[in-house]
């Protein structure tokens, strides 16, 4: 085995298509960010991106739709402390700071990362150890001397080679995707800095003829304080700033990222990073496929 690929996310996919190697991914699903999630509605992760990485895409058969937004605002001056806790700023997230735009454009990557995922290899497993040249897996299976590209996470890396974590920082993201019945509502962005809600996004899409989509984002420093309760402390949420009501809810789904946001910096120059968890960077989805031009 010449090498192997940590992560499965679109960067470890656009790696295994030059390389040829096998994934190693610890979730079900490869996709990372944008893995498929199915209920009896689909509630697709939207790609929210720029005008310029909305062309780029083009050239990979990945359509783009223009949204011009109509948003509401709450305490908006608050929205960056909310978001980032003082740790970061909302520039320093390429895709977090394109929700402050006049017009969107979302990208779906279903079928791109379908296409990608046809003929690879994928290893349903973790790295559990790295020494004398020979890497072992949570499953058992051990390799001899492979080339590691690390589309995976930096710290988790950092941390089967006992190295010093304390520069490696995260803030956890918490994606609530529901479907409701349809409702005659015009807005379809809410940024929301006020303390008091758990909520700090919300982006309404109500381009379908059945229901209506809502994406609520929420960031937390750390993983300890999300809340246990937080399907019912949201919709209580939702239901006081009038966003949505419960009853009218027919599918949701909650996705959390415990390195949603990323900071600080960890040198770790003999491995080949690519993408937002192995660079440790907060990229969109252009400066995570440009991250793997490194390769091949
Ligand atoms: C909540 C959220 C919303 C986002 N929204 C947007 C958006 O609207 N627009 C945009 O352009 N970008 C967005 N992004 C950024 C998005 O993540 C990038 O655009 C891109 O998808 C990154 O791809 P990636 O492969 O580098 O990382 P990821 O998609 O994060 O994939 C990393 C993969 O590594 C796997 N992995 C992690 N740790 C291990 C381990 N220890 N062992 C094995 N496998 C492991 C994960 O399971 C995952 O499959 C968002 C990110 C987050 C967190």
């Amino acid at each position: 085995m010449k090498g192997i690929i940590l992560g499965g996310g679109i960067a470890g996919l656009l790696v295994a298509e030059k390389l040829n190697y096998p994934i190693i991914e610890s979730n079900p699903r490869v996709g990372g960010t944008f893995s498929q999630e199915i209920n009896d509605i689909t509630l697709q992760m939207p790609c929210v991106v720029g005008k310029e990485c909305a062309n780029y895409l083009s050239q990979y058969d990945i359509p783009s739709v223009e949204i011009d937004i109509l948003p509401m605002y709450r305490k908006i001056e608050h929205f960056q402390e909310k978001v980032g806790f003082n740790l970061l700023r909302l520039e320093e997230v390429e895709w977090l700071s394109k929700f402050t735009s006049k017009k969107l454009y979302i990208v779906y990557l279903k079928d791109f990362v379908n296409k990608l995922t046809r003929n690879k290899r994928i290893i349903k497993s973790r790295l559990s150890m790295i020494k004398d040249n020979v890497v072992r897996l949570s499953n058992g299976m051990t390799f001899d001397t492979p080339e590691i590209v690390n589309a995976s996470s930096r710290k988790a890396l950092a941390s089967i080679l006992a190295l010093d974590l304390g520069k490696l920082g995260s803030i956890l993201a918490a994606v609530f995707a529901i479907a409701t019945k349809k409702e005659n509502v015009d807005w379809n962005l809410m940024l929301n800095g006020a303390r008091g809600d758990l909520f700090s996004i919300v982006l309404r899409d109500n381009r379908g003829k059945e229901y209506d989509l809502y994406f609520v984002y929420s960031f937390f420093n750390s993983a300890l304080s999300f809340p246990s309760n937080f399907r019912d402390r949201i919709y209580s949420n939702l239901k006081r700033r009038r966003v949505l009501l419960r009853e009218k809810v027919i599918a949701d789904r909650l996705l959390i990222f415990n390195e949603g946001i990323v900071f600080g910096e960890l040198p770790m120059d003999d491995f080949i990073h690519v993408g937002r968890l192995g660079l440790w960077k907060n990229f969109d989805i252009c400066s995570t496929i440009k991250s793997v031009d490194v390769v091949g």
